[in-house]
């Protein structure tokens, strides 16, 4: 699907003050969130990303002092990217000294309500670095706010993304359930391509094939389909016995391990 670019014009941006810095290239993309609380309700209405974007590129212009949105661009929950700076024009997010080196792209979460990158959101995150790489002489690195700067920029969830090689997330299907002891293969059904995590609660059967495969190792966990609280306990316990990265989130490797691991 080619990137569903949503222009300036559409999403009503205001002129920048002056003119761009020029950049011919840069290493890579950074990844950002919006630091504050996103309205979960954006969701189930893209009119309220554009008013989310606008309101980030009036407090850009107008607290901050900057001459337009400081992001490259910005990615919503509906595989949307809204162009802010846009191609080959120095970013402002990255923090000082920071900007040159990469592009920053937002996407539409924050540190409350709205916290967990949708699977259209990562798509639309990716979705922007390829028109970057493509048209912007953006190179292969993808990094987070917080690398190299003070920050707790871009969250838990889309940092931990990043960590992974942000991957694509997948298709609809449903992963294949695999029997907890039946002999035989002991290859883990592909990830399903987004991340299982909470807050706010991540629901869905490929929550229930995880639940599944770890109460078959033995961990004391609903097989219900709803990962919340207690899920990521099991999961947070379950990284700190395999030495994992125990951020309470199923990613690829701990959904892997969940199969692949030893059972101990
Ligand atoms: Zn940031
Ligand atoms: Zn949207």
């Amino acid at each position: 699907m080619p990137i569903d670019l949503v222009s300036r014009t559409a999403w009503g941006a205001r002129a920048p003050r002056g003119s761009y810095t020029a950049l011919s290239s840069t290493r890579g993309v950074k990844v950002h969130y919006t630091g504050g609380r996103v309205d979960p309700a954006i969701v189930d209405d893209h009119a309220k990303c554009v008013t989310l974007v606008k309101s980030i590129q009036n407090s850009h212009m107008d607290a901050n002092g900057w001459m337009d949105i400081g992001y490259t661009a910005c990615a919503c929950p509906h595989q949307k990217v809204f162009v802010g700076r846009g191609l080959r024009h120095l970013p402002a997010a990255n923090g000082a000294g920071l900007n040159t080196s990469h592009y920053a792209v937002l996407g539409l979460v924050g540190n409350s309500g709205l916290v967990t990158p949708s699977d259209g959101m990562l798509r639309g995150i990716l979705d922007a670095i390829d028109w970057l790489r493509r048209e912007g002489g953006a190179g292969r690195e993808i990094k987070g706010h917080r690398d190299g700067y003070s920050t707790d920029c871009p969250g838990g969830p889309l940092y931990a993304w990043v960590q992974q090689g942000a991957p694509r997330p997948g298709g609809t299907s449903t992963p294949p359930t695999t029997g907890g002891s039946s002999g035989g293969s002991s290859g883990a059904p592909a990830w399903p391509g987004r991340l299982l995590a909470y807050p706010p609660l991540t629901t869905g059967a490929d929550v229930r094939t995880w639940q599944q495969r770890m109460a078959a190792r033995g961990w004391r966990i609903a097989v219900d389909g709803a990962y919340g609280p207690a899920s990521r306990s099991v999961c947070e316990a379950f990284q700190a016995e395999k030495k994992l990265a125990a951020d309470g989130i199923v990613g690829p490797a701990t959904w892997r391990a969940a199969w692949e691991a030893p059972i101990t």
